[in-house]
């Protein structure tokens, strides 16, 4: 069968991959403790699930406007003016079936073949396929752990080429955690100011998800003129804990929100007209749950870090938020254990699924092979049996 030349050249999603393996071994029997995909272990707070089921009896089931109900765009503009008191319009917010096809749709607007954009690694691992989708070129600029994983405006200067149109910021970012301050960001900004034909596109899907009170900020919260150029993306999946319903959300210039509703309407048109519903309640509803889920979240990183911290070899950077550790394993690469050699992350991550019985995914898809991410939004139990089976396996190897 002939393929389009497009579908080799990305990969499928590693999270999603390391999710299908975990569960097909888990159903047949095997006691897998997966850290692999990341989202929230809480069910979906209860006035969320009953806005959509009253959705359902009032028949909102029919098509709705391809970039989303009103409704739901302005609880997304109110949200956005509370949280980050940016005022937009209606008219630039789209509605789509998670952040990924946010993302998806700014790819297919704003990038063309020679267009570069520039990712800085540890990356969340769909961008550089996304950016791959467009046919433009995803530019990986390696941070350094030293630095948290974080981006300096050194390393953003010497990544910077004239074909550079994009710069995809993720923070709190998915692997590592890490969060750019205010005065992080201002650094970069500087660097940014002298750019004017470079698209931001923030990612601030876990800006809920921040802990010790760290105040939250972004690029476009800065200054005006960059704010003309940020596009920002984010959705419910994680700070409602709605994965599956697949609601997210991007704000941004109209004339970008109207091409993304363009693309949008030729892919698949409005997503789920409950889930917007139920969207609805999430943005305009109760918080407290929020706020339980994200102190949860707080405590089970405490944990995780310490006892990470705590295996002979291992560093693992803080997080500021979301729910992901990203600890560097390298310490035992080169060794072996039950006829298993391990080099990589990838190698890492198949001798600890294989061997120990734990799901995590490999580094090298984040663009940092030296790690290996664990998303630690599980029960207490499953965290501390799952990180002794880690503790003895990595040091088994020898
Ligand atoms: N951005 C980042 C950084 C993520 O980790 C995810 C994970 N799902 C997404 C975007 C997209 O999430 P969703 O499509 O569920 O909104
Ligand atoms: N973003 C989550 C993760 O990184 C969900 C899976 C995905 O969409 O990649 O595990």
């Amino acid at each position: 069968m002939r393929l389009a030349q497009r579908v080799s050249s990305i990969q499928p999603s590693a999270t999603l991959s390391i999710n299908a393996k975990a569960k097909a071994l888990k159903a047949q029997g095997q006691q897998i403790i997966s850290f692999g995909v990341g989202e929230p272990d809480f069910p979906t707070p209860h006035h969320i699930q009953q806005m959509a089921i009253q959705a359902i009896y009032r028949n909102q089931s029919r098509y709705t406007a391809v970039g989303g109900i009103d409704e739901l765009k302005t609880a997304v503009a109110d949200t956005i003016e509370a949280d980050y008191g940016l005022r937009y319009t209606p008219e630039q917010v789209i509605v789509s079936c998670g952040g990924k096809q946010v993302l998806y749709n700014l790819m297919q607007v704003l990038l063309e073949p020679g267009d570069e954009a520039l990712i800085p690694a540890p990356y969340w691992v769909s961008y550089p396929d996304l950016v791959t989708l467009a046919g433009a070129t995803p530019v990986a600029v390696p941070c350094r752990e030293q630095d948290g994983f974080k981006l300096t405006a050194e390393r953003l200067e010497s990544a910077l080429t004239e074909s550079s149109r994009m710069l995809i910021l993720n923070s709190p970012c998915n692997p590592t955690g890490a969060h750019y301050s205010r005065e992080e960001l201002s650094r970069l900004a500087e660097v940014l100011r002298a750019r004017q034909d470079l698209i931001i596109v923030s990612d601030d899907i876990y800006y809920r998800i921040l802990f010790g009170g760290e105040p939250w900020c972004n690029l476009a919260m800065l200054d005006p003129q960059l704010r003309k150029r940020t596009v920002i993306v984010n959705g419910l999946s994680k700070t409602y804990a709605m994965t599956g319903w697949r609601i997210g959300y991007g704000l941004g210039d109209p004339a970008i929100i109207r091409a993304a509703v363009k693309i949008q309407s030729q892919s698949t048109s409005n997503p789920c007209s409950i889930s917007q519903w139920a969207g609805v309640a999430a943005l305009r509803g109760d918080q407290s749950e929020v706020k339980t889920m994200v102190a949860s979240f707080e405590q089970r990183c405490r944990f995780v870090v310490d006892s990470l911290r705590s295996i002979p070899g291992v560093t693992c950077p803080q997080p500021a938020g979301a729910f992901y550790v990203f600890p560097n394993v390298s310490h035992y690469y080169g060794k072996q254990a039950q006829g298993y050699a391990v080099d990589s992350s990838l190698e890492m991550a198949e001798y600890l699924m294989e061997q120990a019985h734990i799901a995590v995914v490999p580094g090298g898809a984040f663009g940092e092979d030296r790690c290996i991410r664990l998303s630690y939004a599980l029960a207490h139990e499953e965290i501390k049996e799952g990180l002794s089976r880690l503790a003895q396996a990595l040091q088994e190897l020898r």
